[in-house]
């Protein structure tokens, strides 16, 4: 997976795509359980002040630079994997606190997620620890 993340990353942009992965996350995508298709961008802010949003019409997720430095490296992971399962799993928030899918992402600690309660923070909890 990391292999295919890191060609995606380097030959996309040469064939002619705008799909583009910042470096800086490729190590917290390596377990994603889908292939990673979105570009994955830094950006200084984002306008309603989230940490990061997937903005489905250009199949690109942007971070805000600032708060990604104060994220825990599972903080990172857990983000990520968030905004790949809106971009990516076409999933949507739930109320469910132990969820990836929590519409609040404030994943700064590491034991913010106990137990998870869906099919992507299983998956999470088992690449994690
Ligand atoms: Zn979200």
């Amino acid at each position: 997976m990391r292999n295919l993340v890191i060609l995606l990353a380097l030959t996309l942009p040469a064939c002619g795509a705008e799909s583009y992965i910042d470096s800086a996350f490729i190590p917290y995508l390596e377990d994603f359980p889908a292939e990673v298709t979105v570009s994955i961008q830094f950006v200084d802010k984002i306008d309603n002040g989230a940490t990061a949003s997937c903005i489905h019409a250009e199949g690109a997720i942007v971070v805000s630079r600032l708060h990604w430095d104060h994220y825990s490296e599972v903080g990172k992971k857990a983000l990520l994997w968030h905004e790949l399962g809106h971009c990516v799993l076409d999933m949507r928030h739930t109320d469910d606190r132990e969820s990836l899918m929590y519409f609040i992402v404030e994943y700064t600690s590491e034991d913010h997620l106990v137990s998870g309660s869906d099919e992507l923070t299983k998956l999470f909890l088992e690449t994690t620890h």
